[in-house]
């Protein structure tokens, strides 16, 4: 059902101030930075090799991740798994008991569908599921 851990979401209140430790400390090449309107996000992709790192900045105190440092502070937010068909793999979940915060696939960063488990469902881990919908820009060859 998993294919991999795609990524890993870190909550950060400013991807301008966190990046250069990921790029000059870690050497982590930056993918690209976006903004995901929907979700009141700014996020940028270092390459880890086969799992990202997703910083996650808000853009509003309506984002879910101002809600996250506010409560929690920084660090990490959610663990990222890719599957295929990513609305099977939801009714999957469902059928055997899991709580979807996404019972619908919703948009993503870099043409992605996603859809969060409850944490209540994880033991307190965020989990998103997430299928590529095409290839990203930045990383050729990659589908
Ligand atoms: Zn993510």
């Amino acid at each position: 059902m998993i294919q991999k851990v795609d990524h890993i979401g870190i909550a950060v209140h400013s991807i301008e101030k966190s990046l250069s430790f990921y790029t000059e400390v870690l050497k982590l090449r930056l993918i690209r930075i976006e903004e995901v309107k929907t979700q009141h996000v700014k996020v940028a992709f270092l390459d880890g090799g086969e799992t990202k790192l997703e910083l996650l900045e808000p853009t509003s105190s309506e984002s879910a991740i101002s809600k996250f440092i506010g409560k929690y502070g920084q660090g990490i937010h959610h663990i990222a798994l890719s599957v295929h068909s990513i609305e099977d793999r939801i009714r999957e979940l469902q059928e055997k008991g899991i709580t979807m915060i996404d019972s619908q696939p919703r948009k993503g960063a870099s043409n992605t569908d996603i859809a969060f488990i409850h944490p209540k469902s994880s033991d307190n881990v965020l989990f998103e599921i997430c299928e590529k919908k095409g290839m990203e820009h930045g990383e050729e060859g990659y589908v």
